[in-house]
């Protein structure tokens, strides 16, 4: 992996490693009700009426309101999906030979409705529509070798960023670990604040803190740079808006999903860090949830993010989120272990932590020490 580190001098910055060229969404739109002009959108897209667009529709909105202002003509197919459990490589193969199967036509193009979950998923079937093998293979940094589908992606809940990012983050049979490549990333994203109305209070605090953590390890890391900078600083100020003052509600959702495209933008260019990576070991041994998982580990992080927990705590006080404890009391020793092994795979995301020497800095009894603080 590449760094993107300077070092300044005087006079002049001499770049010490070449930089990474990362794709960004082409296209977005933004507003109250602008899911309604996605017919609109989609309509170029469309290649002629034997082409379906593929519309994975989190099951929330099944039967809702939101069902009868889904565009779909022709043969379009609508797919809802569970998404109580993250996204797995061998669901996503599952829904490739579906699609395969049931049209002779390659779809005009997979859109996402829903929270990281359902984007992910669109993501990944787009890209593995047109990719041999099962999305397992693909799991690593730019191992995808053609061209996706298009698609199109519309968060419902704000705060993981997975809109405006290049990755897919999949369970696989081995590992959760995201498809990394620049096919992956959404070729238009729609961000309509008002379908985010229907969230969960403790839903909406887990994936906003989603956020807030991003910006807290990219911030933090080593390989901040002015352009992670940039954008990791905007969703900072409004993570704290959102979660430490008085907002209408239209305005939050407002800001919230903007924060989650800040945050997104400033980890494409540095890093997370090490509440996430203790929460994929967390999510790979027990399941759980990337928000919830995050806001676990991050509240015993203080010794490395003093000022970041600080700042968790008060959100969490001002509005009254008790997390769940005890998660980790009771596992078996080969599951801590597991946990630690999963956690220090995430190479990157120590190396952006604690530097190049993080080996030295971290192992095993330190994490299976806050592993159990859980
Ligand atoms: P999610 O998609 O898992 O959904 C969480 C819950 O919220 C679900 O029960 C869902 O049904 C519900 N929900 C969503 N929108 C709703 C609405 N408008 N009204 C009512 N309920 C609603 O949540 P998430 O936190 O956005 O996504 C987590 C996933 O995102 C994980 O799989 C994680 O790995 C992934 N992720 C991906 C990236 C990336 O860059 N690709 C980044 C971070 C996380
Ligand atoms: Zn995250």
């Amino acid at each position: 992996m590449s760094l993107n580190k300077e070092i300044y001098t005087d006079k002049k910055i001499t770049p010490t490693a070449t930089y990474r060229n990362f794709p960004m969404v082409p296209r977005v739109i933004y507003g109250k009700g602008s899911f309604d002009q996605l017919g609109d959108i989609l309509l170029p897209r469309r290649k002629n009426s034997d082409a379906p667009v593929i519309f994975l529709v989190d099951d929330v909105f099944e039967d809702g309101e939101l069902e009868s202002r889904i565009p779909s003509i022709f043969n379009d197919l609508i797919l809802y999906i569970d998404a109580d459990e993250e996204p797995k490589t061998h669901q996503v193969d599952a829904l490739v030979d579906e699609i395969r199967s049931r049209f002779s036509e390659a779809p005009s193009g997979i859109v996402g409705i829903g929270g990281g979950t359902l984007l992910d998923l669109a993501k990944a079937v787009a890209v593995m529509y047109a990719n041999k093998g099962s999305a397992a293979k693909y799991q690593g940094w730019d191992l995808v070798q053609k061209p996706s589908l298009y698609h199109a992606g519309i968060p419902t809940i704000s705060g993981t960023g997975a809109e405006v990012s290049r990755t897919t983050v999949l369970m696989g049979p081995e590992m959760k670990l995201g498809i990394n490549s620049d096919y992956t990333t959404f070729d238009q994203v729609v961000l309509d604040p008002d379908l985010t109305r229907g969230v969960p209070k403790e839903q909406w605090f887990y994936t906003g803190m989603d956020c807030y953590i991003h910006c807290v390890e990219s911030l933090n890391g080593t390989f901040l740079n002015a352009f992670s900078q940039s954008y990791g600083e905007k969703a900072m100020d409004l993570c704290k808006e959102v979660f430490l003052t008085e907002l209408e509600p239209c305005e939050s959702r407002e800001k919230l999903m903007m924060a989650s495209w800040h945050g997104g933008m400033s980890i494409a260019y540095s890093q997370v860090g090490i509440a996430h990576a203790m929460s994929y070991g967390l999510s790979y041994v027990l399941g759980t949830r990337h928000g919830l998982g995050n806001c676990l580990v991050f509240q015993h992080l203080e010794a490395y993010y003093p000022k970041g927990v600080e700042r968790f705590q008060q959100m969490m006080e001002k509005n009254d989120i008790q997390l769940p404890n005890r998660i980790c009391t009771g596992l078996r020793e080969e599951e801590l272990e597991k946990m630690c092994r999963v956690s220090l795979g995430m190479t990157p995301l120590w190396e952006n932590a604690l530097g190049p020497q993080w080996r030295d800095k971290i192992n095993s009894d330190i994490l299976k020490e806050i592993y159990l603080k859980i």
